[in-house]
C-alpha cells in the first residue's frame, strides 16, 4: 500500500540548493538562459563568481556582481556570491548539493566531463548540465569582450544590465 501522504513531514524536506559557478566577465544571454532554466530545477540558485588572482578580467568584480544582481533582481531564489579556491569547498560552505553548468558544444562537454568527474571524486556533489538553447550556443563572454574591445554593438549578446553605456 502506498504511504499516506499525511505521514510525510514536508517541513523537514531538504531544500535543493545549487551553485552556478563561472567568471561572468561579463554575464551573457547564454548564462542568462541557463540560469532562468536552472531555477526551475532547484529551490535556490547561487550564482558563484570565482575569483582567480592570476586571471586578468575586463570587468572589475563589483561590476560583474552588479550585472548579475540587477538582471535577477526580481528572482528571490537567486543570490550572487563570490568565492576563491575549490568549487566543491565553496559548495560545502554554502551547503549546496549541486553544481549547475551549461554545455554549448563537444569541446565544453569534454572539458566539463573531466571537471565533473574530479569534483565527484572530491565530494558527493553532483554536477547537473543543461544544454544551451538553440541560438545561444555561439555566445561566450570572450566573444562579447572582443566585440566590446573593437567598439562593436554587443547589445544583442548580453542582458540589459550589462549595457552600461
Ligand atoms: P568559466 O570561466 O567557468 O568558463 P563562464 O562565465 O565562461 O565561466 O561560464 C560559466 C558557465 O556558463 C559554464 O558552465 C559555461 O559552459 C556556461 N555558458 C557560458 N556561455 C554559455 C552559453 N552560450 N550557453 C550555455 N552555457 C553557457
Amino acid at each position: 500500500m502506498p504511504p499516506e501522504i499525511d505521514n510525510f513531514n514536508f517541513a523537514i524536506m531538504k531544500k535543493r540548493r545549487a551553485i552556478f559557478p563561472g567568471s561572468f566577465d561579463p554575464l551573457t544571454l547564454g548564462h542568462y538562459d541557463i540560469i532562468k532554466r536552472g531555477i526551475t530545477l532547484f529551490d535556490e540558485l547561487i550564482i558563484a563568481i570565482g575569483v582567480n588572482t592570476d586571471k586578468k578580467y575586463m570587468f572589475p568584480l563589483e561590476e560583474r556582481k552588479r550585472f548579475i544582481s540587477e538582471a535577477f533582481k526580481d528572482e528571490p531564489q537567486i543570490t550572487v556570491l563570490t568565492y576563491q579556491g575549490l568549487t566543491v569547498d565553496f559548495c560545502k560552505k554554502v551547503n549546496a548539493g549541486f553544481i549547475l553548468r551549461g554545455l554549448r558544444n563537444p569541446a565544453d562537454f569534454e572539458f566539463e566531463k573531466a571537471i565533473a568527474h574530479t569534483n565527484r571524486k572530491l565530494s558527493e556533489i553532483e554536477t547537473v548540465f543543461l544544454l544551451t538553447s538553440s541560438g545561444k550556443s555561439y555566445i561566450s563572454s570572450s566573444i562579447v569582450r572582443d566585440v566590446i574591445r573593437n567598439g562593436g554593438d554587443y547589445s544583442g549578446l548580453v542582458p540589459d544590465s550589462v549595457r552600461t553605456k
